[in-house]
């Protein structure tokens, strides 16, 4: 008998976030291989199933992608119910296309089950829009870590024209910030880093582009960051203090402190800490 893989995407963080085909997933899952950035929360649902991390953890290598391939087939073959659990969405930059070929090419029956992308949810945690009538009519997700993927996007891009997600890029801001400052794009433009978002350990900063990196929000190693640029961020002023988590609006014991400080350097940066318990 051949059993069957999910691709499932993990949304952001917050449990709130899934989708209830994931948690169906999860719930009846015999296997699960996750990756760093999915929230233990979440691995709760599975709790009949063995759990395996098959990520990055400081300093040590993730598995390799043809072993993750070869760990999902050989326990499909054998008859059992694989979740490949990932987070936000399995297709936005999670290598979910690769594996959905190999399952393919092995002849393994799976499904995709679709995540809320932190490219849209790390800014929504922040307030902001990523479009708004009238202020940007587009968003472009790229991933900031392929220094000429990037130089090629945006290459091809209209200056302040819209807002621009930046996955994978925090290594990677100042240069990021000085490509497109070089393009055209205006100094000034509102920018945000969304670190960590919709879990306990949430920070964010927001200010010019061209403090994006100089500023720094406190970034640690294994923070997973979100940079957003363009004229919608400035709304996070206004929108901002309203988000939080559904579990939060829903009443929970859950605390929202939010902090407003002037920057190091005298701007009206916005640092905001959010947390949850
Ligand atoms: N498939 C994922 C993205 C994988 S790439 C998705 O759809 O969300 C990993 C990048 O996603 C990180 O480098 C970071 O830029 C972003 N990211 C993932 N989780 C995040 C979170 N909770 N807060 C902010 N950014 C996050």
């Amino acid at each position: 008998m051949t059993g069957h893989v999910s691709l499932v995407g993990a949304g952001p963080g917050d449990p709130g976030l899934l989708t209830r085909t994931a948690i169906a997933r999860l719930r009846r899952a015999d296997l699960v291989l996750y990756d760093a950035l999915v929230d233990e929360r979440i691995l709760k649902y599975a709790r009949t199933a063995q759990r395996f991390f098959v990520g990055k953890r400081a300093g040590r290598h993730a598995m390799a992608q043809p072993s993750i391939h070869a760990l999902m087939i050989r326990a499909a073959r054998r008859g059992k119910r694989v979740v490949r659990l990932k987070g936000g969405d399995p297709f936005v930059f999670g290598r979910g296309g690769e594996e959905a070929l190999a399952l393919r090419r092995a002849g393994i029956p799976f499904d995709v089950v679709p995540g809320v992308t932190s490219a849209v949810a790390a800014a929504a945690a922040a307030g902001i829009p990523v479009t708004h009538r009238g202020i940007a009519s587009a968003f472009l997700v790229v991933s900031g870590h392929d220094r000429d993927g990037f130089a090629s996007t945006i290459g091809a891009l209209q200056p302040n024209g819209i807002t621009l997600v930046v996955l994978m890029g925090l290594a990677r801001a100042g240069d990021i910030a000085s490509a497109l400052i070089d393009r055209g794009w205006a100094r000034r433009t509102p920018a945000a880093v969304v670190l960590d978002a919709w879990t306990a350990e949430q920070r964010q900063w927001i200010g010019p582009l061209e403090r994006l990196a100089s500023d720094g929000v406190g970034v640690n190693g294994s923070a997973a960051g979100t940079i957003v640029i363009g004229q919608v961020v400035g709304m996070a002023a206004v929108i901002g203090s309203m988000a939080g988590s559904p579990e939060t609006l829903l009443g929970s014991t859950e605390r929202l402190a939010l902090r407003t400080e002037r920057d190091a350097f005298g701007r009206a940066g916005v640092q905001q800490h959010v947390s949850r318990r």
